[in-house]
Protein backbone atom coordinates (compact mmCIF):
# COMPACT_ATOMS: atom_id res chain seq x y z
CA UNK A 1 0.00 0.00 0.00
CA UNK A 2 1.37 3.82 -0.96
CA UNK A 3 1.48 5.45 1.85
CA UNK A 4 0.65 9.52 1.31
CA UNK A 5 2.38 12.90 3.72
CA UNK A 6 1.50 16.22 2.64
CA UNK A 7 4.56 18.37 3.18
CA UNK A 8 5.37 22.55 1.81
CA UNK A 9 8.89 21.88 1.30
CA UNK A 10 10.44 18.41 0.45
CA UNK A 11 14.17 18.01 -0.06
CA UNK A 12 15.66 15.57 -1.46
CA UNK A 13 19.19 14.55 -0.13
CA UNK A 14 20.98 15.03 3.24
CA UNK A 15 24.41 16.42 2.59
CA UNK A 16 24.77 20.11 3.87
CA UNK A 17 23.10 21.17 0.85
CA UNK A 18 19.86 19.55 1.80
CA UNK A 19 20.02 20.17 5.84
CA UNK A 20 20.59 23.59 5.51
CA UNK A 21 17.76 24.39 2.86
CA UNK A 22 15.49 22.53 5.28
CA UNK A 23 16.56 24.19 8.07
CA UNK A 24 15.95 27.53 6.59
CA UNK A 25 12.80 26.85 4.92
CA UNK A 26 11.32 25.26 8.26
CA UNK A 27 12.85 28.09 10.37
CA UNK A 28 10.08 30.62 8.35
CA UNK A 29 7.55 27.98 9.39
CA UNK A 30 6.65 25.75 6.79
CA UNK A 31 6.19 21.92 6.47
CA UNK A 32 9.60 20.12 5.43
CA UNK A 33 10.27 16.69 4.73
CA UNK A 34 14.37 16.09 4.57
CA UNK A 35 14.40 12.50 2.43
CA UNK A 36 17.71 10.70 2.58
CA UNK A 37 18.64 7.46 0.66
CA UNK A 38 21.06 6.49 3.21
CA UNK A 39 20.71 4.99 6.70
CA UNK A 40 21.85 7.83 8.32
CA UNK A 41 23.20 11.33 7.69
CA UNK A 42 26.86 11.00 5.94
CA UNK A 43 26.72 6.97 6.68
CA UNK A 44 29.14 7.46 3.41
CA UNK A 45 31.66 10.41 3.12
CA UNK A 46 32.32 11.40 -0.55
CA UNK A 47 34.66 14.84 0.48
CA UNK A 48 37.80 15.70 1.91
CA UNK A 49 36.14 17.99 4.09
CA UNK A 50 38.02 20.94 3.92
CA UNK A 51 36.74 24.84 4.87
CA UNK A 52 37.51 28.07 6.13
CA UNK A 53 37.27 29.28 9.25
CA UNK A 54 35.19 32.31 8.23
CA UNK A 55 32.63 30.44 7.12
CA UNK A 56 32.18 28.04 9.65
CA UNK A 57 31.88 31.29 11.60
CA UNK A 58 29.43 32.36 9.75
CA UNK A 59 27.56 28.84 9.82
CA UNK A 60 28.31 28.72 13.59
CA UNK A 61 29.74 25.10 13.41
CA UNK A 62 30.80 23.32 16.69
CA UNK A 63 34.63 23.26 17.65
CA UNK A 64 34.07 19.34 18.08
CA UNK A 65 33.55 19.36 14.15
CA UNK A 66 36.65 20.21 12.66
CA UNK A 67 40.28 20.76 13.03
CA UNK A 68 41.76 23.96 12.66
CA UNK A 69 44.90 24.50 9.83
CA UNK A 70 47.67 27.65 9.75
CA UNK A 71 50.25 25.82 7.34
CA UNK A 72 49.97 25.41 3.64
CA UNK A 73 52.27 22.68 2.00
CA UNK A 74 52.76 22.77 -1.50
CA UNK A 75 55.10 20.35 -3.21
CA UNK A 76 55.75 19.49 -6.88
CA UNK A 77 58.40 16.73 -8.55
CA UNK A 78 61.31 19.00 -7.66
CA UNK A 79 59.68 21.99 -5.16
CA UNK A 80 58.19 22.28 -2.34
CA UNK A 81 56.66 25.57 -0.23
CA UNK A 82 55.60 26.16 2.94
CA UNK A 83 53.08 29.38 3.42
CA UNK A 84 53.16 29.56 7.28
CA UNK A 85 50.60 32.01 8.59
CA UNK A 86 49.90 33.26 12.28
CA UNK A 87 46.90 32.14 13.00
CA UNK A 88 44.46 28.96 11.21
CA UNK A 89 42.17 30.14 8.58
CA UNK A 90 41.64 26.88 7.21
CA UNK A 91 40.28 23.89 8.69
CA UNK A 92 39.37 19.99 7.66
CA UNK A 93 36.03 18.59 8.71
CA UNK A 94 35.22 15.65 10.56
CA UNK A 95 32.77 15.22 7.72
CA UNK A 96 30.25 12.79 9.56
CA UNK A 97 29.91 15.41 12.71
CA UNK A 98 29.44 18.27 10.66
CA UNK A 99 26.39 17.16 8.35
CA UNK A 100 24.78 15.10 11.20
CA UNK A 101 24.90 18.63 13.48
CA UNK A 102 23.53 20.46 10.16
CA UNK A 103 20.82 17.67 9.71
CA UNK A 104 19.65 17.83 13.80
CA UNK A 105 19.93 21.88 13.47
CA UNK A 106 17.03 21.15 10.78
CA UNK A 107 15.17 19.33 12.68
CA UNK A 108 15.28 21.20 15.85
CA UNK A 109 13.36 23.67 13.00
CA UNK A 110 10.69 21.16 12.94
CA UNK A 111 11.37 19.49 9.56
CA UNK A 112 11.00 15.60 9.22
CA UNK A 113 13.87 13.68 8.29
CA UNK A 114 13.39 10.43 6.43
CA UNK A 115 17.02 8.39 6.33
CA UNK A 116 16.49 5.19 3.99
CA UNK A 117 14.40 6.87 1.73
CA UNK A 118 15.24 6.69 -2.07
CA UNK A 119 13.49 8.88 -4.12
CA UNK A 120 12.87 7.47 -7.39
CA UNK A 121 10.65 9.51 -9.37
CA UNK A 122 8.66 13.38 -9.66
CA UNK A 123 4.79 13.78 -10.01
CA UNK A 124 3.28 16.36 -12.06
CA UNK A 125 -0.41 17.55 -11.07
CA UNK A 126 -2.92 17.98 -14.17
CA UNK A 127 -1.10 21.13 -14.85
CA UNK A 128 2.08 19.62 -15.69
CA UNK A 129 3.22 21.28 -12.07
CA UNK A 130 5.74 19.76 -10.03
CA UNK A 131 3.42 18.24 -7.13
CA UNK A 132 5.46 15.45 -5.60
CA UNK A 133 8.16 13.04 -5.11
CA UNK A 134 7.97 8.92 -5.07
CA UNK A 135 10.32 7.37 -2.76
CA UNK A 136 11.11 3.65 -1.70
CA UNK A 137 11.77 3.29 1.98
CA UNK A 138 12.42 -0.60 2.65
CA UNK A 139 9.82 -1.90 -0.21
CA UNK A 140 6.70 0.02 0.71
CA UNK A 141 5.76 2.83 -1.84
CA UNK A 142 5.73 6.47 -0.44
CA UNK A 143 4.65 9.36 -2.02
CA UNK A 144 5.63 12.99 -0.47
CA UNK A 145 3.27 15.97 -2.04
CA UNK A 146 5.31 19.38 -2.28
CA UNK A 147 4.28 22.82 -3.26
CA UNK A 148 7.93 22.91 -3.77
CA UNK A 149 11.01 20.13 -4.23
CA UNK A 150 14.29 20.99 -3.31
CA UNK A 151 17.41 19.14 -5.24
CA UNK A 152 19.76 18.55 -3.23
CA UNK A 153 20.98 15.18 -4.25
CA UNK A 154 24.52 16.19 -5.03
CA UNK A 155 26.40 15.15 -7.98
CA UNK A 156 22.98 12.69 -9.50
CA UNK A 157 20.63 15.44 -9.38
CA UNK A 158 17.97 13.04 -9.77
CA UNK A 159 14.90 15.21 -9.97
CA UNK A 160 16.38 17.35 -12.06
CA UNK A 161 17.59 14.39 -14.15
CA UNK A 162 14.39 12.84 -14.25
CA UNK A 163 12.86 15.77 -15.06
CA UNK A 164 14.41 16.33 -18.07
CA UNK A 165 15.43 19.49 -17.59
CA UNK A 166 19.35 18.52 -16.88
CA UNK A 167 22.00 16.39 -18.48
CA UNK A 168 24.63 14.74 -16.87
CA UNK A 169 27.86 16.44 -15.99
CA UNK A 170 30.12 15.83 -18.51
CA UNK A 171 33.37 17.80 -17.17
CA UNK A 172 33.81 16.71 -13.53
CA UNK A 173 36.63 15.64 -10.86
CA UNK A 174 36.93 12.18 -9.30
CA UNK A 175 38.34 11.96 -5.91
CA UNK A 176 39.73 8.49 -3.75
CA UNK A 177 40.88 9.17 -0.27
CA UNK A 178 42.06 7.14 2.83
CA UNK A 179 41.39 8.06 6.19
CA UNK A 180 44.20 6.43 8.06
CA UNK A 181 45.97 6.11 11.57
CA UNK A 182 49.80 7.50 10.73
CA UNK A 183 52.79 7.48 12.80
CA UNK A 184 53.93 11.65 12.58
CA UNK A 185 50.90 13.86 11.51
CA UNK A 186 51.64 17.69 11.90
CA UNK A 187 47.72 18.33 12.72
CA UNK A 188 47.98 22.46 11.57
CA UNK A 189 49.75 21.72 8.41
CA UNK A 190 47.97 20.54 5.20
CA UNK A 191 50.05 19.26 2.04
CA UNK A 192 48.60 19.74 -1.63
CA UNK A 193 51.18 17.20 -4.41
CA UNK A 194 50.60 18.34 -7.94
CA UNK A 195 52.70 16.63 -10.98
CA UNK A 196 52.58 13.93 -12.89
CA UNK A 197 52.97 10.92 -10.29
CA UNK A 198 50.85 12.53 -8.12
CA UNK A 199 47.89 13.59 -10.57
CA UNK A 200 48.01 14.28 -14.56
CA UNK A 201 45.16 16.57 -14.42
CA UNK A 202 44.69 17.68 -10.77
CA UNK A 203 46.75 16.90 -6.87
CA UNK A 204 46.98 15.15 -4.27
CA UNK A 205 46.70 15.75 -0.87
CA UNK A 206 47.36 15.23 3.15
CA UNK A 207 44.63 17.06 5.11
CA UNK A 208 44.84 16.27 8.77
CA UNK A 209 41.39 15.66 11.07
CA UNK A 210 43.26 15.63 13.85
CA UNK A 211 47.26 14.45 15.86
CA UNK A 212 46.38 10.96 15.04
CA UNK A 213 44.62 10.70 11.63
CA UNK A 214 44.72 12.04 8.02
CA UNK A 215 43.06 11.85 4.98
CA UNK A 216 45.55 10.95 1.90
CA UNK A 217 43.57 11.50 -1.05
CA UNK A 218 44.08 12.09 -5.71
CA UNK A 219 41.64 14.29 -7.54
CA UNK A 220 41.37 13.70 -10.99
CA UNK A 221 39.83 15.37 -13.80
CA UNK A 222 37.32 14.36 -16.53
CA UNK A 223 37.59 14.04 -19.04
CA UNK A 224 41.10 15.71 -18.84
CA UNK A 225 42.44 12.23 -17.55
CA UNK A 226 42.25 8.75 -18.13
CA UNK A 227 43.44 7.35 -14.60
CA UNK A 228 41.83 5.83 -11.48
CA UNK A 229 42.16 7.97 -8.62
CA UNK A 230 41.66 4.93 -6.47
CA UNK A 231 44.55 2.64 -8.34
CA UNK A 232 46.92 6.24 -8.44
CA UNK A 233 46.45 6.80 -4.74
CA UNK A 234 47.15 3.03 -3.76
CA UNK A 235 50.80 4.20 -5.91
CA UNK A 236 51.65 7.26 -4.11
CA UNK A 237 50.96 5.69 -0.98
CA UNK A 238 52.72 2.60 -1.62
CA UNK A 239 55.86 4.75 -2.96
CA UNK A 240 55.63 6.87 -0.37
CA UNK A 241 55.72 10.09 -2.16
CA UNK A 242 56.97 13.93 -1.03
CA UNK A 243 55.55 14.14 2.07
CA UNK A 244 53.19 10.86 2.09
CA UNK A 245 56.89 9.42 3.56
CA UNK A 246 57.36 11.86 6.49
CA UNK A 247 53.66 10.26 7.62
CA UNK A 248 55.29 7.02 9.04
CA UNK A 249 53.45 4.37 9.03
CA UNK A 250 50.10 4.43 7.71
CA UNK A 251 47.23 1.99 8.78
CA UNK A 252 43.76 2.57 6.52
CA UNK A 253 40.65 3.37 8.45
CA UNK A 254 38.18 4.47 5.63
CA UNK A 255 37.68 4.56 2.21
CA UNK A 256 36.38 8.02 0.45
CA UNK A 257 35.35 8.39 -3.07
CA UNK A 258 33.40 10.84 -4.94
CA UNK A 259 32.11 13.43 -7.62
CA UNK A 260 32.24 16.70 -8.11
CA UNK A 261 30.65 18.91 -11.31
CA UNK A 262 33.13 20.95 -12.77
CA UNK A 263 31.16 23.00 -15.56
CA UNK A 264 31.26 26.67 -13.97
CA UNK A 265 28.00 28.02 -13.85
CA UNK A 266 26.48 26.48 -16.78
CA UNK A 267 22.94 25.30 -14.73
CA UNK A 268 19.87 26.58 -14.50
CA UNK A 269 18.83 26.11 -11.39
CA UNK A 270 15.36 27.35 -10.93
CA UNK A 271 11.91 25.75 -12.63
CA UNK A 272 7.86 26.18 -11.74
CA UNK A 273 8.08 24.31 -8.01
CA UNK A 274 11.71 23.20 -8.21
CA UNK A 275 15.12 24.49 -7.02
CA UNK A 276 18.56 22.88 -7.65
CA UNK A 277 21.11 23.61 -4.77
CA UNK A 278 25.10 22.62 -4.13
CA UNK A 279 26.31 20.16 -6.19
CA UNK A 280 23.11 19.42 -8.19
CA UNK A 281 23.15 23.31 -8.81
CA UNK A 282 27.21 23.34 -10.05
CA UNK A 283 27.60 25.40 -6.49
CA UNK A 284 31.60 24.23 -6.67
CA UNK A 285 34.75 26.03 -6.80
CA UNK A 286 36.62 23.93 -9.61
CA UNK A 287 39.81 25.12 -8.74
CA UNK A 288 40.38 22.92 -5.81
CA UNK A 289 36.75 21.41 -6.16
CA UNK A 290 35.19 22.79 -2.63
CA UNK A 291 31.95 22.97 -2.41
CA UNK A 292 30.58 22.72 0.97
CA UNK A 293 30.12 26.17 2.23
CA UNK A 294 28.37 26.94 -1.28
CA UNK A 295 25.95 24.40 -0.42
CA UNK A 296 25.39 25.52 2.85
CA UNK A 297 25.23 29.01 2.57
CA UNK A 298 22.77 28.54 -0.98
CA UNK A 299 21.34 25.57 0.73
CA UNK A 300 20.13 28.43 3.27
CA UNK A 301 19.06 30.74 1.17
CA UNK A 302 17.19 28.34 -1.48
CA UNK A 303 14.73 27.13 2.30
CA UNK A 304 14.26 30.88 2.50
CA UNK A 305 12.98 31.78 -0.89
CA UNK A 306 11.19 28.90 -1.34
CA UNK A 307 9.74 29.17 1.89
CA UNK A 308 8.70 32.96 1.01
CA UNK A 309 7.16 31.49 -2.21
CA UNK A 310 4.96 29.32 -0.37
CA UNK A 311 3.57 31.75 1.92
CA UNK A 312 3.16 34.38 -0.96
CA UNK A 313 1.19 31.51 -2.74
CA UNK A 314 3.20 31.63 -5.52
CA UNK A 315 5.85 29.54 -6.04
CA UNK A 316 6.17 29.68 -9.76
CA UNK A 317 9.84 30.19 -11.50
CA UNK A 318 9.52 33.78 -11.30
CA UNK A 319 9.02 33.85 -7.68
CA UNK A 320 11.71 31.43 -7.53
CA UNK A 321 14.17 33.60 -9.53
CA UNK A 322 15.44 35.63 -7.06
CA UNK A 323 17.92 32.55 -5.21
CA UNK A 324 19.24 31.89 -8.44
CA UNK A 325 20.26 35.39 -9.04
CA UNK A 326 22.11 35.87 -4.94
CA UNK A 327 24.31 32.50 -5.63
CA UNK A 328 24.88 33.56 -9.62
CA UNK A 329 25.85 37.43 -8.49
CA UNK A 330 27.71 36.37 -5.46
CA UNK A 331 29.88 33.73 -6.69
CA UNK A 332 30.16 33.86 -11.13
CA UNK A 333 33.17 35.77 -10.77
CA UNK A 334 34.87 34.11 -8.10
CA UNK A 335 34.42 30.49 -10.31
CA UNK A 336 35.48 32.27 -13.66
CA UNK A 337 38.60 33.08 -12.01
CA UNK A 338 39.44 30.00 -10.32
CA UNK A 339 38.27 28.09 -14.10
CA UNK A 340 41.28 30.35 -15.67
CA UNK A 341 43.50 29.20 -13.15
CA UNK A 342 42.50 25.88 -13.49
CA UNK A 343 43.00 25.53 -17.34
CA UNK A 344 46.35 27.28 -16.60
CA UNK A 345 47.52 24.53 -14.22
CA UNK A 346 46.03 21.63 -16.20
CA UNK A 347 48.50 22.65 -18.62
CA UNK A 348 51.73 22.62 -16.46
CA UNK A 349 54.58 20.15 -17.29
CA UNK A 350 56.11 19.03 -14.34
CA UNK A 351 59.14 21.37 -14.38
CA UNK A 352 56.48 24.26 -15.31
CA UNK A 353 54.95 23.12 -11.91
CA UNK A 354 58.60 23.41 -10.52
CA UNK A 355 58.79 26.93 -11.27
CA UNK A 356 54.93 27.72 -10.78
CA UNK A 357 55.63 26.83 -6.95
CA UNK A 358 58.34 29.46 -7.16
CA UNK A 359 55.75 31.81 -8.19
CA UNK A 360 53.61 31.08 -4.87
CA UNK A 361 56.58 30.94 -2.34
CA UNK A 362 56.49 34.87 -2.82
CA UNK A 363 52.69 34.86 -2.30
CA UNK A 364 51.80 36.12 1.72
CA UNK A 365 49.44 33.75 3.61
CA UNK A 366 46.47 35.73 2.90
CA UNK A 367 47.09 35.81 -0.55
CA UNK A 368 47.74 32.11 -1.16
CA UNK A 369 44.30 31.75 0.85
CA UNK A 370 42.29 34.19 -1.41
CA UNK A 371 43.87 32.75 -4.31
CA UNK A 372 43.01 29.14 -3.58
CA UNK A 373 39.83 30.07 -2.31
CA UNK A 374 39.13 32.29 -5.57
CA UNK A 375 38.01 34.75 -3.11
CA UNK A 376 39.14 37.95 -4.43
CA UNK A 377 37.80 40.76 -5.52
CA UNK A 378 38.59 42.84 -8.38
CA UNK A 379 39.87 45.62 -6.04
CA UNK A 380 42.43 43.15 -4.63
CA UNK A 381 43.46 41.87 -7.84
CA UNK A 382 43.84 44.85 -9.44
CA UNK A 383 46.21 46.10 -6.72
CA UNK A 384 47.91 42.37 -6.92
CA UNK A 385 48.47 42.43 -10.68
CA UNK A 386 50.04 46.23 -11.10
CA UNK A 387 51.78 46.26 -7.46
CA UNK A 388 52.93 43.21 -6.27
CA UNK A 389 56.94 43.26 -6.34
CA UNK A 390 57.45 40.26 -8.41
CA UNK A 391 56.54 40.39 -11.90
CA UNK A 392 55.91 36.89 -11.88
CA UNK A 393 52.61 37.31 -9.22
CA UNK A 394 51.83 40.30 -11.27
CA UNK A 395 50.95 38.03 -14.17
CA UNK A 396 49.69 35.26 -12.26
CA UNK A 397 46.86 37.83 -10.86
CA UNK A 398 46.82 39.44 -14.38
CA UNK A 399 45.37 35.91 -15.63
CA UNK A 400 42.19 36.24 -13.31
CA UNK A 401 41.70 40.17 -13.16
CA UNK A 402 39.97 39.71 -17.05
CA UNK A 403 37.23 37.40 -15.56
CA UNK A 404 36.55 38.72 -12.45
CA UNK A 405 33.91 41.41 -12.92
CA UNK A 406 32.72 42.39 -9.01
CA UNK A 407 33.96 42.80 -5.62
C1 LIG B 1 36.81 13.59 -3.64
C2 LIG B 1 36.14 14.88 -3.27
C3 LIG B 1 36.75 15.73 -2.35
C4 LIG B 1 36.12 16.92 -2.01
N1 LIG B 1 36.73 17.73 -1.10
C5 LIG B 1 36.12 18.86 -0.73
C6 LIG B 1 36.72 19.69 0.25
O1 LIG B 1 37.80 19.40 0.74
N2 LIG B 1 36.06 20.82 0.62
C7 LIG B 1 34.85 21.17 0.07
O2 LIG B 1 34.31 22.21 0.43
N3 LIG B 1 34.28 20.39 -0.86
C8 LIG B 1 34.87 19.25 -1.26
N4 LIG B 1 34.26 18.46 -2.18
C9 LIG B 1 32.96 18.86 -2.71
C10 LIG B 1 31.83 18.68 -1.69
O3 LIG B 1 31.88 17.37 -1.19
C11 LIG B 1 30.49 18.94 -2.35
O4 LIG B 1 30.52 20.19 -3.01
C12 LIG B 1 29.36 18.93 -1.31
O5 LIG B 1 29.29 17.67 -0.68
C13 LIG B 1 28.03 19.22 -1.97
O6 LIG B 1 27.00 19.01 -1.04
P1 LIG B 1 25.55 18.54 -1.52
O7 LIG B 1 24.69 18.55 -0.31
O8 LIG B 1 25.14 19.31 -2.71
O9 LIG B 1 25.72 17.04 -2.06
P2 LIG B 1 26.16 15.68 -1.30
O10 LIG B 1 27.09 15.97 -0.18
O11 LIG B 1 26.60 14.78 -2.37
O12 LIG B 1 24.78 15.17 -0.69
C14 LIG B 1 23.76 14.62 -1.50
C15 LIG B 1 22.93 13.70 -0.63
O13 LIG B 1 21.79 13.26 -1.38
C16 LIG B 1 21.57 11.89 -1.12
N5 LIG B 1 20.82 11.34 -2.24
C17 LIG B 1 21.26 11.18 -3.52
N6 LIG B 1 20.30 10.63 -4.27
C18 LIG B 1 19.22 10.46 -3.48
C19 LIG B 1 17.91 9.89 -3.70
N7 LIG B 1 17.55 9.40 -4.89
N8 LIG B 1 17.05 9.87 -2.66
C20 LIG B 1 17.42 10.37 -1.43
N9 LIG B 1 18.64 10.87 -1.18
C21 LIG B 1 19.52 10.92 -2.18
C22 LIG B 1 22.97 11.33 -0.98
O14 LIG B 1 22.98 10.08 -0.30
C23 LIG B 1 23.68 12.43 -0.21
O15 LIG B 1 23.57 12.26 1.18
C24 LIG B 1 34.87 17.27 -2.57
C25 LIG B 1 34.26 16.41 -3.48
C26 LIG B 1 34.88 15.23 -3.83
C27 LIG B 1 34.22 14.32 -4.81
Amino acid sequence: MTQTFDYDVVVVGGGPAGSSAAFSAAKKGVKVALIEKEESIAQTVRTSGVTWLDAIKEFEIPKECYNPIKNYGFCSPNNKVMIKDKIPRAAVLDVRETYRWLAKKAEHEGVDLFVQTNVNDVLKNKDGKICAVKAIKSNQEIIFNAKIVIDASGFQSVIAKSLGVVNQWKRFGVGAEIEAKAEKIDPETWWLMVGEDYSPAGYAWIFPVNEKVVRVGVGVGKPESGIDPTERLNQIIEKKLGPIKELGTITKLEFHYGLIPNEGLSRKTVFDNLILVGDSAGQANPLVLEGIRYAIRYGRVAGEIAADAIKSGNTNEKSLKKYEEIWKNAIQSKINSASKVQSRWLGLSDSEWDKELDIISELSADEFLDFIKADFGLGSIVKLATHHPKLAVRQLFNLVKGSSKKN
